[in-house]
């Protein structure tokens, strides 16, 4: 019962409103939408100790908003995803298993304490708190995190990696600028692999070109590219779109690795595959298409197959930056 300071007496019947307010967290003044209790007979406010501790709360997940400090669900989520127990968590930390516990049911997490949860999102970061905390943990608890992390940095990553990169490009259109297919970049890192394989190592240059003409040339012959790639004109000859960001990717999902070489007048990268080239992504007009291209070009230098790509029309007929449309597959050197 609460207590009506207007009425002197216990309030029989109260209402619930909503009312801006501002709550001080840790000397910033926080807007709320604040619930508020009035005594129904003269609609002073009373003070209602459960919806006080809502409405802090409520201040609480305002101020983590704008200070970037993990919720409730995040710590949860993230324990979730290592298979971690409220103990087993505060063992891999060093902190008390009551901290994890007042942070999960709603207290606010230090400034130090908030950073070092957010790492912990990077599994490469759980590995190297696991290597200090092993003595704390479980030899099951142990065995249970080792094998999270160890998917979690070959397999989980890559793919949410290949889902930024497929949010990050304009897949709206499956038009002439991707041969009428929808981008996949998965395929195209498997391309990478098939052409590195294929020529037991591949200058990067090269390997640019090599997508081009495969994806082109599969455009020739069955209307319709093997990756959806977008292919842009650059200085040095036509490249995927986002290729930087194509090759890291495929270095992170262990499927190319990226090694410096030099001559005495030339340094480059080389890329090499890592594991096997997976054929059974691929339908046999593709696969024909990238046989044709390692076989024709497999002893050609990076600077020959960049000069014979600069003199295709694709290239010749369109601006620095834009698009190169799939049209000029049509009429590829290479038939
Ligand atoms: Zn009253």
């Amino acid at each position: 019962m609460m207590f009506c300071p207007t009425c002197n007496t216990e309030c029989k019947n109260i209402e619930i409103i909503t009312k801006e307010e501002v709550y001080p967290v840790r000397g910033d003044k926080i807007p709320v939408s604040a619930k508020v209790a009035l005594c129904a007979l003269c609609k002073t406010e009373v003070f209602d100790e459960e919806l006080d501790e809502e409405n802090l709360l409520t201040a609480y997940d305002e101020y983590r908003r704008r200070k970037g400090i993990v919720t409730i669900e995040d710590i949860v989520t993230l324990r979730a995803r290592y298979g971690l127990s409220q103990r087993a968590l505060s063992r891999l930390l060093g902190w008390s298993e009551a901290t994890i516990y007042r942070y999960e049911t709603g207290a606010l997490p230090s400034e130090a304490h908030n950073y070092i949860l957010k790492r912990l999102a990077d599994p490469v970061e759980a590995k190297r708190l696991l290597e200090k905390a092993r003595g704390r943990l479980t030899l099951r608890e142990v065995k249970n995190l080792e094998q999270r992390i160890s998917f979690m940095t070959r397999e989980e990553l890559p793919q949410q990696l290949t889902q930024i990169l497929k949010e990050s490009v304009d897949r709206s259109s499956l038009g002439i600028e991707r041969g009428f297919c929808e981008f996949d970049p998965e395929k195209l890192i498997e391309m990478m692999i098939f052409f590195a394989e294929k020529l037991n190592g591949v200058f990067k240059t090269k390997l640019m070109k090599l997508l081009w003409y495969a994806d082109f040339f599969c455009f020739k012959t069955s209307a319709r590219s093997i990756s959806g790639a977008c292919y842009i004109n650059l200085p040095f000859g036509p490249v995927p779109d986002n290729w930087q960001l194509l090759l890291g990717l495929g270095e992170t999902a262990g499927a190319i690795v990226m090694q410096p070489v030099a001559g005495s007048d030339w340094e480059g990268e080389e890329i090499a595959a890592s594991r096997l080239f997976r054929r059974e992504l691929f339908t046999l007009p593709e696969l024909e298409a990238m046989e044709k291209v390692a076989a024709y070009f497999k002893n050609w230098s990076a600077k020959q197959i960049s000069e014979l790509s600069h003199r295709e029309e694709g290239y010749q007929k369109t601006g620095r930056g834009d698009i190169i449309s799939y049209e000029y597959g049509l009429n590829f050197s290479l038939a």
